[in-house]
């Protein structure tokens, strides 16, 4: 003990700690709930950002007092005494920089969040502390006696390429072993090919294709794949693989183990992760080889469970990251015989705030490990932070991350923001229609609605329209509808009502289905408060064409209206301070 207070404490020690005299007596009126990392660092952005906004107003109102600085938009305005400026103009000018204002806050909020995570990237590379303080740099990859078999190993590199590219398998690194197709090519023990006939699984799955040589060789990796393509079996198999031949080799004895963790960041997938392994172990068992034995480290079982499957000698250990990092502390289980890592879902336990407990239960590792890193997203932040800790990874990257549909056909073509629209026309040419067009902003789907029906386009068989929104009057309604059942073809338009649609323009659809002869259904009459509509009168609004208004109430004219009459004050602004220079 005194030795090892001489020695600066090694973090872990330090951070375990400080957790536990927060819980101590004296302390309680200090206590602060643990908050997540993530959290954190939101809150921090979030002060940054709201100390930018702050900051930026304070200097704003000392400027306008000052009136020399050029860049700032208050500096010539004296906002509130300019009483020949109509308080509807001050309102939105006001509003205009009060917009910039917040964008530039974003900005800045955009720039500290950039820098947070360079520095983040950097300086913190998942690296044990040990190996950290020690310097250590493990400049190979673990050998294993597992190899290709030789049917694979003849197969020239173009082969691996073509197998790659059919199952759309993105490979990096050096060295990167062949891909295998079966089960059997990568010599699994009978058990385990019963195990996978069991589960009815016949043939890899992409991941498992590149993934599983990449691990039986004793490589590390970075393993990509979407949600459900099969990832677990790419880290368990190799695992059980390597922990029977050890056992073989030399039975592991009271106390010993585990050989393997991995790490889940919720109990959940922990579960899941341990019982597949038990489904292996199983009939692994069934065909006579040893036993292997694994535990599960989590929070909600008991951790006696666990421990009695530890004193027997523990070849795996599933565990969540707090579980694990108090057994560790607690010394009731010990890493020194641990040569294999894997981190499941790790976008998600650094996601998770358990960034700070991975590095220290890495801490714990004594000799050079097997690292595995899955994940179905891998943002470039944690693979760069990853790689740091990982050696002469193989990264297998299978439908890339974020994961669009690998059925999309994805093309990209430059256009200018000006040409966009004609451009629109060729590509429409593309396919037969029905063709949806998606646009961001509302004025560019009503641009691109108004030229197209300018080219008079007319795609003799529309089926379906959509109108994702009712438009804003019946005319561009009637527009909208007529792209389909053409040429006496017969078609479909179906309308998104919701409770924005104004009551006037929905007034005007009644009367419109109406006149065309079909049902107006009882909701959409709820919703403009009338029991029935009356047959039309053929006297709509002489303005708009509306058949649900006159021209006294036509929202339309009203709108072009109150344009006018807001551009008369608007001169009279610009006259004014075009007169103040
Ligand atoms: P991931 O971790 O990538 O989300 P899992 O490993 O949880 O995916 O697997 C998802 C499901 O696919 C599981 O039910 C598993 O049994 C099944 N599965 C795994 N590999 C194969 C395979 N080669 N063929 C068919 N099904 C498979
Ligand atoms: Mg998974």
């Amino acid at each position: 003990m005194a030795d090892k207070q001489s020695e600066p404490p090694p973090p872990v020690k330090r951070y375990r700690r400080e957790e536990k005299s927060s819980e101590s007596e004296e302390d309680v009126d200090n206590y602060q709930p643990y908050v997540p990392v993530r959290e954190r660092k939101k809150q921090q952005l979030m002060k940054l950002g709201r100390l930018g906004q702050v900051a930026a107003e304070v200097s704003a109102e000392t400027k306008s007092s000052s009136d020399n600085d050029p860049d700032d938009e208050t500096s010539q305005e004296d906002w509130g005494r300019r009483y020949n400026v109509s308080l509807l103009d001050q309102h939105s000018e006001l509003k205009r920089i009060a917009e910039a204002r917040a964008l530039s806050a974003a900005e800045r909020q955009a720039r500290e969040e950039q820098h947070i995570l360079e520095s983040v990237a950097q300086s913190k590379a998942l690296m044990g502390v040990a190996e950290l303080a020690k310097g250590i740099q493990y400049e190979e990859p673990i050998k294993t006696s597992w190899k290709p078999p030789r049917c694979i190993l003849e197969l020239p590199p173009e082969r691996h390429d073509r197998v790659r590219d059919q199952l759309m398998i993105l490979v990096e690194g050096e060295d990167v072993p062949p891909p295998i197709k079966t089960f059997r090519h990568m010599k699994f023990p009978k058990g385990i090919l019963r195990g996978l006939e069991e589960k009815g699984i016949k043939k890899p799955t992409p991941i498992q294709v590149q993934g599983i040589p990449a691990v039986l060789m004793g490589r590390d990796m970075i393993g990509i794949a979407f949600t459900g393509s099969g990832k677990t079996l790419v880290f368990t198999l190799p695992l059980l693989l390597v922990c029977l031949e050890q056992e073989i080799k030399m039975p592991f004895i009271r106390n010993e183990g585990p050989y393997g963790l991995i790490i889940c960041p919720s109990r959940e997938l922990a579960k899941q992760t341990h019982e597949i392994i038990q489904h292996f172990v199983k009939h692994l068992k069934m065909t006579g080889m040893p036993e292997i034995r694994s535990c599960l480290a989590i929070g909600g079982v008991a951790v006696s469970e666990c421990m009695e499957v530890v004193q027997r000698g523990v070849h795996v250990m599933v565990a969540t990251p707090g579980r694990l990092m108090d057994m560790l502390d607690k010394k009731m289980v010990r890493l020194n015989v641990c040569r294999y890592l894997c981190m499941d879902e790790a976008d998600r336990m650094i996601d998770m705030g358990f960034e700070e407990d991975v590095r220290t239960i890495f801490s714990y590792f004594t000799g050079q490990r097997q690292t595995l890193l899955f994940s179905a997203t891998m943002p470039r932040k944690i693979q760069n932070f990853a790689r740091s800790a990982l050696v002469k990874p193989v990264t297998v990257n299978v439908g890339r991350a974020g994961a669009a549909s690998l059925n999309v056909r994805q093309e990209l073509e430059p256009v200018k923001a000006e040409a966009r629209t004609v451009h629109l026309l060729q590509c429409l040419q593309k396919t037969p229609p029905p063709v949806l067009v998606f646009a961001e902003r509302k004025q560019d789907v009503d641009a691109i609605h108004e030229y197209l029906l300018l080219k008079g386009l007319d795609f003799a068989n529309i089926q379906h329209v959509i109108n994702y929104d009712m438009p804003e009057d019946i005319e561009n309604y009637v527009h909208r509808i007529g792209r389909t059942g053409r040429a006496g073809g017969e078609g479909v338009a179906t309308t998104l009502l919701g409770r924005a649609a104004e009551s006037s323009v929905l007034k005007d659809l009644a009367h419109l289905l109406r006149e065309a002869g079909q049902k107006v259904p009882s909701f959409l009459l709820d919703m403009i408060g009338e029991p029935d509509v009356p047959a039309p009168d053929g006297q709509g609004c002489s303005y708009c064409g509306g058949l649900g208004h006159r021209i006294t109430e036509c929202p339309k004219l009203e709108a072009v209206q109150n344009k006018q009459a807001s551009n008369i004050g608007r001169r009279d602004y610009l006259a004014n301070t075009a007169a103040d220079y």
